[in-house]
């Protein structure tokens, strides 16, 4: 049985990690434990259903409505607004909020036109405050560390082995927080942006001569030591704060299903998060159907791909190779069962995205006023090619889950755009018009290229 929850707790709600195996161990949200002390088994969160069931639907969509994006601590975060649903043994003192979720979902009408879906939507996950969806489970994990300190445990740090994003959030909510952070990066692998957000906060970051799954094996020999708490998303507190995103998008259409959710997946804790929470919606009563969930590899990086291509009969982790859809580079997913599970509950399906695809497709959303990181280019590629092949219907609605902020990008956009990446045909380069600083010459170059781009619309 869970340990009882402390008064303080948010009863009569109750969670509690228990194996993913089913040998029927639990574990207090509270111990530090990552895997099945059993059986070596993945853990999940799940929830006492019973208190949650004595509220109605309709309480529970008021009451998240009420919440959302408001002022009273701490509920207006789009994760916290949620509390009883993600991560009710956190007292409100040691919430660890940056007032993340509640990301612009994206009405994308001009490049859906474009390629043949009108009710398409991009869940702008990057708009948070370390700049990607990583920000929505590590202010469980986080804050459910803090909660431990001020129980009396002693925790030196907390690590993690990134490809960016999760060691950002890291920082960020660590520093925040004032616990010190430990974050190991494949060294060269990971983009400016992502190296210097640790960095900036005052992480001890390790840069590690090897790739992502060489940092997690690294960082789980590391955690042994129980002062050294592990925030890898094998840590399944995470996957509760991500588990928003899903219902936050439902919430934010009114409470309607969209057709299909398309989700780039590396290490696939996202696509696990997506559909848990759209999993309780409907348990609890809030939606009555499902979306079809498709998953988004770089083809560099497919192992998911490779076992849905056999029926998910089988699975072999892969080498993942290099790709500029970097936080995805990952060829021994963590999160494997959990989200082929997801999939074969959700219809699901999985498409690849070549390194071209993938550049062609963000830089074409970008030119219609989105700013698309690489991994989300992964996802648009995807769908350009299942809207091309009909898998996806002209008349559905379609949500494309944006990972990450553009900006942490740069060095991607910079050289797509001089037309110098590798294995990259670019379509839709935009190159500065470099003249002097002369009225008359500049005026004649402004006409030539206004006319240019007039004759390219006509045709
Ligand atoms: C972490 C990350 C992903 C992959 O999410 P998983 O949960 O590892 O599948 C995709 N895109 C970006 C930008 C990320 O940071
Ligand atoms: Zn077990």
């Amino acid at each position: 049985m869970p340990a009882p929850n402390r008064s303080s707790d948010a009863a009569p709600y109750r969670a509690w990690f228990e194996c993913y195996n089913r040998c029927g161990a639990r574990y207090s949200l509270k111990e530090i434990v990552y895997t099945c002390e059993n059986c070596g088994s993945l853990l999940e969160v799940v929830h006492d259903r019973e208190p949650l069931a004595k509220s109605s639907a309709p309480r529970w969509m008021r009451l998240f409505e009420d919440r959302y994006q408001r002022t009273q601590w701490p509920y207006g975060s789009g994760v916290w607004g949620k509390k009883e649903w993600v991560c009710p043994v956190v007292d409100d003192e040691n919430i660890v909020s940056m007032f993340e979720g509640g990301s612009n979902l994206f009405w994308a009408e001009r490049y859906g036109k474009e390629i043949g879906v009108a009710d398409l939507w991009v869940k702008q996950c990057g708009n948070s405050h370390t700049g990607s969806f990583k920000d929505l489970g590590m202010t469980v994990l986080v804050s459910v560390v803090k909660q431990i300190i001020s129980e009396g445990t002693d925790i030196h740090a907390v690590a993690c082995a990134s490809t960016g994003d999760t060691s950002a959030a890291l920082a960020a909510y660590c520093a925040a927080a004032g616990i010190p952070s430990i974050v190991f990066l494949p060294r060269g692998k990971v983009s400016t942006a992502q190296l210097v957000q640790p960095i900036a906060n005052g992480a001890i970051v390790a840069s590690l001569d090897t790739d992502f799954d060489g940092c997690m094996r690294v960082v789980k020999e590391v955690t042994r030591d129980r002062t050294i708490y592990l925030a890898n998303s094998m840590n399944s507190l995470r996957v509760e704060g991500q588990k928003t995103v899903g219902i936050e998008m439902v919430q934010q259409f009114d409470w309607e299903v969209p057709d299909t959710v398309i989700i780039p997946g590396g290490n696939l804790g996202n696509v696990t998060a997506l559909g848990k929470g759209f999993l309780m919606m409907k348990d609890l009563g809030l939606i009555d159907r499902l979306p079809r969930i498709v998953v988004a590899q770089a083809e560099r990086a497919n192992p998911l791909y490779l076992s849905f291509q056999n029926g998910f009969r089988s699975f072999e982790p892969i080498v993942a190779r290099k790709t500029l859809a970097s936080a995805i580079q990952i060829g021994n997913p963590v999160s494997i069962r959990k989200a082929i599970d997801v999939l074969q509950k959700f219809d699901g399906i999985v498409e690849v995205a070549t390194e071209e695809e993938l550049s062609n497709a963000a830089a074409r959303a970008d030119r219609t006023g989105m700013y698309n990181c690489p991994h989300t280019g992964v996802a648009l590629g995807v769908l350009e090619k299942l809207v091309a092949t009909g898998v996806i219907e002209s008349d559905e609605r379609v949500v494309v889950v944006s990972t990450a902020h553009g900006l942490k990008f740069t060095e991607f956009k910079v050289r797509y755009h001089e037309g110098v990446l590798e294995d990259v045909a670019t379509r839709y380069r935009n190159v500065p018009l470099e003249l002097p600083a002369d009225p008359a010459v500049v005026r004649d170059a402004l006409r030539r290229e206004i006319d240019r781009r007039r004759e390219g619309e006509r045709r």
